[in-house]
This record gives C-alpha cells, sequence and structure tokens, in this order.
C-alpha cells in the first residue's frame, strides 16, 4: 500500500523574521529534488505569513498548534481558520510540549483536531510516552489512550498523520532505536485499524520523531511503517533538514 512520505519541520519557538527568511532561500535550492516527498516547515505563527511569501511553492506550511475554539474570546489563541487564511496546510496537534507546557489534555487535542478539520486543515496528531510511563510499563497503554480518545471523536479521513514521539527522545539526542520505532508505529497503526479498518490504517502515514538527524534518519526510513519523521532541532538547519528530507526521498 503506497503511503505519502512527509518530512515535517517543526522549528518550535526558534527564529526571527530574518532567520525565517533565510531558511526559506537557503533551503530553496534543495526543494526540486525532493519531488514525491510532502516537505512540511511548522513555524512559530508569527512567521508564518512570511513564510507563505517566501518558501518555495512545493513545500507546505505547517503550524505547530491550533486553538480548541473556533473564534472569540481566547486571548492568545490563533484559530483553524486564521491559520487556513495565511496559507497553512498543516497543523501540529498533541505535541507532548503543549500537553506538558500548555495543560493540554486528550480531550482539548480532540477539540483541536476537529476545529483543523473544519478548516480543511491537515492534521498531525502526536502521541508518546515519557521515561517514566516507558519505565512502568506502560507505553501501550498510554499511547493508546492518547490515540484513541482522538480516532474515536474523528472521522477516518479527518486525520492526516500520526507521530509517534517518545518525549525521552525529543531533543535529548537519544532517539529510539529504529526497532522500538518500529514494534510502535506498527502497533499504532493496528489500534487505527481496530478503529477505522485496515484500509484507513494501512494509508494512515505514521512518523517518528525525536531527535531525528542527517545521520540517523535513514534507519528510520527503512522502518515498514515509518513514512516519515517530526524534526525539531536539525530542522533549525535548512542543510540538514535538507539532508533528512533527500534519505526520505531515497526510500521510494
Ligand atoms: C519535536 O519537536 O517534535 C522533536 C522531535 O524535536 P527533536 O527533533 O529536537 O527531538
Amino acid at each position: 500500500m503506497q503511503r505519502i512520505s512527509l518530512a515535517v519541520a517543526n522549528w518550535k519557538m526558534n527564529g526571527t523574521l530574518a532567520e525565517a527568511k533565510r531558511w526559506a532561500e537557503d533551503f530553496a535550492p534543495v526543494a526540486p529534488a525532493l519531488e514525491g516527498v510532502e516537505t512540511v516547515v511548522c513555524a512559530p505563527a508569527l512567521h508564518l505569513p512570511l513564510l507563505h511569501a517566501s518558501l518555495p511553492e512545493s513545500v507546505r506550511l505547517g503550524a505547530e498548534d491550533v486553538s480548541a475554539y473556533t473564534n472569540g474570546a481566547h486571548t492568545g489563541d490563533v484559530s483553524a481558520a486564521m491559520l487556513a487564511d495565511a496559507g497553512v496546510d498543516w497543523v501540529i496537534v498533541g505535541h507532548s510540549e503543549r500537553r506538558a507546557e500548555a495543560g493540554d489534555t486528550d480531550e482539548r487535542v480532540l477539540e483541536k483536531a476537529r476545529r483543523a478539520s473544519e478548516a480543511g486543515l491537515s492534521t498531525i496528531l502526536c502521541v508518546g510516552e515519557t521515561l517514566e510511563e516507558r519505565r512502568a510499563g506502560s507505553t501501550e497503554s498510554v499511547l493508546e489512550r492518547q490515540l484513541v480518545s482522538v480516532l474515536s471523536g474523528l472521522k477516518p479521513g479527518e486525520l492526516a498523520a500520526l507521530a509517534y514521539e517518545p518525549v525521552w527522545a525529543i531533543g535529548t539526542g537519544e532517539a529510539a532505536s529504529p526497532e522500538t520505532a518500529q514494534a510502535v508505529a506498527r502497533h499504532l497503526r493496528g489500534l487505527v485499524a481496530r478503529h477505522w479498518g485496515e484500509e484507513r490504517a494501512a494509508r494512515l502515514p505514521v512518523l517518528y520523531g525525536g531527535s531525528v538527524n542527517e545521520k540517523n534518519a535513514a534507519q528510520f526510513f527503512a522502518c515498514p511503517d515509518i513514512d516519515g519523521a517530526l524534526v525539531g532541532g536539525a530542522s533549525l538547519d535548512p542543510e540538514r533538514f535538507g539532508h533528512i528530507a533527500k534519505a526520505l526521498k531515497a526510500r521510494h
């Protein structure tokens, strides 16, 4: 079953507007070599209009988060409709940093995914266990809770991709082994199949995220259930992110 390959940059809270513009300019020569890979840059909301104007057309724009509400009295929030209006195609929901720092619960993550879907955005749902949860042997139950609470509130077409992001691997330089990432990706696909059927599960891209870099990326992309990567730190450098996206292209 052919699934799309997805290389997703997550800049987090980094960079000035000038740096964002330079990133787009430096990445432009790499973009033509990435045909067949859906390449997405998720950036701070303030940077999105500038990136929309400066990224090569083949590179998609993504947001790092979205409001759980449609509009109105929600100071500081950015709605899905505002993102779509700014040229955004993709959005991340459920990132562990939003869960930990902004208190995003499974219920709120579902509401965010619903708002994104209503605005026509493609949603990437992040799930992942902490080190304590892994050590306690509860990885599978945590992932199942995070995934099923969202799946059960959406229609199969309302989720565009899943990202397995073990919290202990994010920003630590300690990536999961490809074996671990593959086993979890397969498990997640099985859970999707249970809820939405084999066909939808076989078509849903599953990404790995957590200290992916230009040296280890190809190992993940060789795994049969891993269709791409969500890249934090290494995506701040367009050359490094370009190498990662090219490694994904090479798996075709
Ligand atoms: C992330 O931000 O989702 C991430 C995986 O970060 P890093 O690549 O820096 O571990």
